[in-house]
């Protein structure tokens, strides 16, 4: 998988992905291995989502490379993470040295994700069941936030959880939705809209 690990980020760099830091770390972390092997038919460093089972998928790398890009993750920057999936975006950020803290709401999902994360050695990443419109208060705050799954809205608890200086990404909408970055400064936020994107909807939690 090394060579085709290699042509993904040549291809990363021809859809304008600069950052020299990012382009590193996905070209170590291993992106097959966190895909359930009986799925990985479709080739995980092609150029498109690929499916983790329980109707979920792993983005396209150009997105994880670009919403990545997007938050400038520092070495000890703590961030959290909405939509764990299958564990590979955690990784990369984990790649880059930050601090991650990650919720799915898929039971399944996040045993694998946390089983993946161990077996490769990542120790910065703390993997948790739950609903992602709570946050992780018990962490908070955080220096970023990344969600990986599309709310309709953006969820007011997260931006809470978020320190003062502080950067969220995620997608909003339904159906076309909006990459959107929101950088926090004391109790106000300005909200920059990015690219058209499609990721799963982040499904309410049964117990609100
Ligand atoms: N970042 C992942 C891809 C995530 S796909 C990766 O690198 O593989 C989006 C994930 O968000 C799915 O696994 C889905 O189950 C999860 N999700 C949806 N709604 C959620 C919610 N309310 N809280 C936490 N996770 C949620």
């Amino acid at each position: 998988m090394d060579v085709q690990r290699k042509m993904m980020v040549a291809v990363l760099k021809q859809q304008g992905v600069k950052d020299g830091r990012v382009i590193e770390a996905m070209g170590k972390v291993r992106r097959h291995v966190y895909i359930p092997e009986a799925l990985r038919g479709r080739d995980p460093y092609g150029d498109h989502p690929c499916p983790i089972g329980h109707g979920q998928t792993i983005s396209q790398p150009f997105i994880v490379a670009y919403m990545t890009q997007r938050i400038e993750v520092k070495p000890g920057m703590r961030i959290l993470e909405i939509g764990t999936g299958s564990g590979y975006q955690a990784a990369v950020l984990a790649e880059l040295g930050a601090k991650v803290y990650s919720i799915e709401i898929i039971p399944e999902l996040s045993d694998h994700a946390r089983a993946v994360l161990a077996a490769e050695g990542y120790k910065t990443v703390e993997v948790k069941t739950g609903d992602g419109y709570k946050g992780w208060p018990e962490h908070a705050l955080f220096d970023a936030v990344i969600v990986t799954c599309a709310p309709d809205k953006i969820p007011k608890e997260l931006v809470k959880q978020l320190k003062d200086g502080g950067r969220m990404i995620l997608p909003v909408g339904t159906g076309i939705q909006q990459l959107v970055i929101l950088e926090k400064t004391g109790d106000t936020f300005r909200e920059i809209p990015d690219m058209h994107v499609r990721f799963v909807p982040m499904v309410k939690g049964n117990d609100d």
